[in-house]
C-alpha cells in the first residue's frame, strides 16, 4: 500500500511552502495549519520534495 503523508500540526508554522509547491496535496486547514487533503494528488517524489523543504520538518510519511 502507498505511504500516507501527514502534517504534524503542532509543529507547523504556517509558512505555506508546502501548499505553494504542492497545492494538489496540501492546503491550509481551518486552524491555519497545513493538512494533506489529497494523498493521490501528486507523485511520491513531488511530496518528498515538500517534506524536504519544510523548514521545521513537520511533514512525515506514515507506513
Ligand atoms: S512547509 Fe511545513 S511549516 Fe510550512 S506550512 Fe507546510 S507543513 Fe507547515
Amino acid at each position: 500500500m502507498r505511504k500516507t503523508v501527514v502534517v504534524d500540526q503542532d509543529e507547523c508554522i504556517s509558512c505555506g511552502l508546502c501548499i505553494e509547491s504542492v497545492p494538489e496535496v496540501f492546503r491550509f486547514a481551518d486552524n491555519g495549519k497545513s493538512e494533506a487533503f489529497d494523498q493521490e494528488g501528486a507523485p511520491e517524489e513531488i511530496i518528498q520534495a515538500a517534506i524536504d523543504g519544510c523548514p521545521v520538518s513537520c511533514i512525515h510519511w506514515k507506513e
